[in-house]
């Protein structure tokens, strides 16, 4: 009804004016309207942008400017509708309180199994194999006892609203390669959570290495996996050899193969080095052939042993201008193509993701990190992400509430860099851990890197999705209207 009022409002010639919310972009010669709430995006002429930036300018209402008086109005009402004109008083700098109500206490579990890996990847963030560390009994039980205690005191509504419950197992090493251990924690997890009501999922990073019996097990317990695969045979095996040296691409492909043939939805994950952005466009081709269902696409992250090796990150602009021709190709051949960056069709939210203090990750050492790229107590990155400890000699966990609520506080308000940016609220600085590795350990500087390529691949989207390039992936969610037809 306020809404509404605003719109009855400027019949009556009251004051209008464009939600703060509301973000103008010029891209490519076009004028962009987006509104993260409502997630609407439309195109608009010099004279609408004058009229939405100046809606009580009568001048703007009146023949010769305007062509359709009636036209005009209809969007009027429609923009009063979604908020996007509004009453002065009504204007909404700070859109907190739209947030999704996301818990802080409500935590995500993660494993990292093992340190061991099959596999020697030129930039592994985590060398993986370069150590044989794997997680023990006596850390996992702990490690699980304290996780399962804090959602059993979490509140009836929490619980209410809590019906599944996820389990992540992850790298730093292939999980894999410790299949017996491995097959006890999803068990356990899947045995606890039940035991509560709960539905368990359970996910899997791998790289893919694995023999037919893991197959086997991985479609009767329907785990979901994500398997890496940097693209073409040549770019693969250069990048993901075994330890022996000898090519790791037919055997993933073997069991994406597989996958795929179970019917599952297979998502892979490649890496892209500066060497392997040219075949960005050939993965999304062989992916198609494959059968599978998405491609996530992320440049290399400058950590662990790509520091010491001569790869590089591509050119953020390339980087930015080849993924999104892979993205046009990807609806092309119904192959989802995405980056962690691409945001603008998502709703708001108040943290990039959840390291920003949710997560409860357990390495083998039985240090808690809510960061998946963070797992050494070595990695000057543990001092923002390394949130607890699990205590052998008390038998318990042991947590940095400090820590954890300065994770917390990072969240898109806060962030004094991001003011103004068209993002803000679906991006909310991006990356913490990129942030803390690329601008001198601030949590609250985002990468330029990164923020580069968020910026250029989301205006992009948003001018396609005005201009009808692509159409939206969510009706029901993401609008786009009509402001540029011949009304003013
Ligand atoms: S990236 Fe994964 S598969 Fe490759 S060495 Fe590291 S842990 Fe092993
Ligand atoms: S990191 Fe960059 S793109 Fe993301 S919200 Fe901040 S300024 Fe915008």
């Amino acid at each position: 009804m306020k809404k509404l009022k605003a719109y009855y409002n400027i019949i009556q010639g009251s004051q209008l004016t464009l939600n703060p919310r509301v973000s103008v972009l010029r891209h490519n010669g076009g004028i962009y309207l987006f509104d993260p709430i409502t997630r609407t995006c439309a195109s608009l002429n010099d004279a609408m942008l004058a009229f939405i930036t100046k809606p009580n300018n009568v001048a703007s209402l009146k023949k010769p400017f305007c062509k359709d008086l009636n036209g005009l109005m209809d969007v009027t009402k429609h923009l009063c509708e979604l908020g996007i004109l509004i009453a002065p008083e009504d204007a909404e700098h700070n859109v907190s309180h739209c947030m999704p109500n996301n818990s802080d206490s409500m935590m995500n579990l993660a494993i990292f199994v093992t340190t061991k890996c099959n596999l020697r990847c030129t930039y592994c963030y985590a060398r993986g194999g370069d150590t044989e560390k794997t997680i023990s009994k006596d850390i996992l039980r702990l490690a699980m006892d304290h996780f399962f205690s804090t959602i059993n005191s979490s509140t009836t509504h929490e619980k209410e609203r809590r019906k599944t419950i996820n389990l992540s197992i992850h790298g730093g090493g292939e999980p894999t390669v410790e299949f017996a251990i491995l097959k006890d924690i999803v068990e356990d997890f899947c045995r606890r959570a039940r035991a509560m009501d709960l539905k368990p999922t359970v996910g899997m990073g791998t790289n893919g290495t694995y023999d037919d019996s893991i197959h086997h097990w991985i479609i009767e317990n329907n785990i979901n996996v994500n398997v890496s695969l940097d693209g073409p045979h040549k770019i693969q095996n250069r990048l993901r050899p075994f330890l022996s040296g000898k090519p790791s691409y037919e055997v993933v492909i073997h069991n994406l193969q597989s996958l795929v043939k179970e019917g599952r939805r297979v998502t892979i994950r490649a890496t892209i080095t500066d060497e392997a952005m040219e075949t960005m466009e050939e993965t999304v081709e062989l992916a198609s052939q494959l059968g599978i269902a998405a491609v996530h696409f992320e440049p290399l992250a400058l950590a662990g042993r790509s520091t010491s090796s001569a790869l590089s990150r591509p050119d953020a602009e390339q980087f930015a201008e080849t993924f999104l021709k892979c993205f046009l190709q990807g609806l092309k051949l119904d192959v989802d193509v995405y980056y962690s960056g691409m945001r603008c069709f998502e709703h708001i939210q108040q943290r990039f993701c959840s390291a920003c203090g949710q997560n409860f990750c357990v390495t083998p050492d039985g240090n808690i990190t809510t960061c998946f790229e963070v797992l050494e107590s070595n990695d000057p990155a543990a001092s923002a992400f390394f949130i607890g400890k699990v205590d052998h000699i008390q038998g318990r966990v042991v947590l940095d509430q400090m820590r954890i609520d300065k994770l917390n506080q990072r969240i898109a308000e806060n962030m004094e860099a991001c003011k103004g940016c068209f993002l803000r609220y679906q991006c909310a600085g991006d990356c913490p851990v990129k942030s803390f590795r690329h601008s001198n350990r601030d949590l609250y500087s985002p990468d330029h890197y990164r923020c580069h390529i968020a910026k250029r691949i989301n205006k992009q989207l948003i001018a396609w999705l005005a201009d009808g390039v692509i159409e939206t992936r969510d009706v029901e969610q993401t609008r786009v209207i009509a402001l540029n037809h011949n009304i003013i």
